[in-house]
């Protein structure tokens, strides 16, 4: 008897875990379609699906800040940018910290040490990753990536220094200090190789054949839009997903030259910056003759560092951010604006030595 129903019992289980994940599918893309509804089989949306705005709000840009920040510009020889996730919410790609941020809504992002020692969080956060790396990928740069891009190409900006992982300066066209790494990358903890993460998408594909299969068949929405796969995204590209269907039947790839457990080039929370990067920052902060902070709260300390050790040599400092920074009492000028409203209005104020499009 035991044996008979034992068999069965779980042949049941995995047709039903499949079925309730394309039931999961099909129910979350429903109420992606503008002007869809929840339908009767859910008493009220669950986390993932409240309606919460990306970008937080904020007045038009007062003209007096535009000209200040104008002549930021005009005077500074040397100057060094430092942008963080306020660049790019405006893109579609969430942040932590803003009042809409990934933080109000009660999510906590991986740390390095819950990546290193779990194989569990490891799992849960690749299947996350797995499931957003479309929309993610599929993020535009926006007004302000534009923006300084047009401003380095004619000299006016010394260095780029980026917290984002999401690749969208160079997407514009430049060639930032990825302070923190990026998603674009996975590379093995064990020996270091490194290589593409599309390669590494690939990887998870072969090995997750169903997660493939019900990922491929549904519509991904825009990019911009919150309820693509009625799930949450998070700045480094991780995604909210149900616990049920990651914990169970998610396959990791390893690396091919050491079976060594891999990770995406990014600095987690609770891991360090390589010496090399940090020290080339603080250089590029300290030779500055201004420095100026994009949409970054400056919350975590190897930001802070740099607006500090540039305002302490001198240079001139500002921050264009929506809501509190960490700077605000060392930093003479403060502009609360959209960075993608304001840099495209300096750029209208006068000769920046940027043609005209
Ligand atoms: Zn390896």
């Amino acid at each position: 008897m035991f044996t008979m129903c034992q068999p069965l019992r779980s042949k049941a289980n995995l047709v039903m875990l499949f079925k309730g994940y394309r039931r999961f599918v099909r129910t979350t893309c429903r109420v992606s379609i503008p002007g869809g509804s929840l339908g009767n089989e859910l008493k009220a949306p669950p986390r993932f699906l409240r309606d919460k705005k990306i970008v937080p709000d904020a007045d038009p840009p007062h003209k007096e800040d535009i000209h200040k920040l104008y002549q930021l510009f005009e005077q500074s020889k040397r100057l060094t940018i430092l942008t963080g996730a306020g660049i790019s919410t405006e893109c579609g790609i969430p942040d932590y910290r803003s009042p809409n941020g990934a933080y109000s809504s009660g999510f906590k992002p991986i740390t390095h040490q819950e990546f290193t020692r779990s194989s569990r969080s490891r799992r849960r956060y690749w299947a996350r990753s797995y499931a957003g790396w479309r929309r993610f990928a599929a993020a535009q740069p926006g007004p302000a990536h534009t923006a300084l891009a047009s401003l380095e190409r004619a000299g006016r900006i010394d260095c780029i220094i980026t917290q984002n992982v999401d690749r969208l300066h160079h997407r514009a066209g430049s060639d930032p200090l990825e302070l923190h790494g990026t998603v674009y990358t996975v590379m093995c903890l064990d020996c270091g190789f490194s290589f593409p993460r599309d390669l590494f998408q690939d990887q998870l594909k072969a090995l997750n054949p169903k997660w493939a299969e019900a990922l491929e068949s549904i519509d991904h929405g825009e990019p911009g839009s919150e309820k693509t796969f009625g799930m949450k995204q998070r700045p480094d590209g991780d995604i909210e997903i149900d616990e049920k269907f990651w914990e169970e039947g998610f396959n990791i790839p390893v690396c091919e030259k050491c079976q060594g457990v891999l990770k995406p080039d990014v600095i987690f929370f609770g891991d360090n910056i390589p010496k090399e990067r940090a020290t080339q920052a603080m250089e590029a902060a300290k030779q500055s003759d201004a420095f100026l902070v994009l949409g970054s709260s400056l919350m975590t300390m190897s930001a802070f560092r740099l607006v500090r050790a540039a305002h302490e040599a001198g240079a001139m400092t500002a921050i264009v951010n929506i809501g509190v920074t960490r700077a605000d009492d060392i930093v003479p000028l403060k502009i609360s604006a959209r960075v993608g409203e304001i840099l495209p209005r300096v750029l209208d104020v006068g000769p920046l030595g940027v043609p005209a499009v």
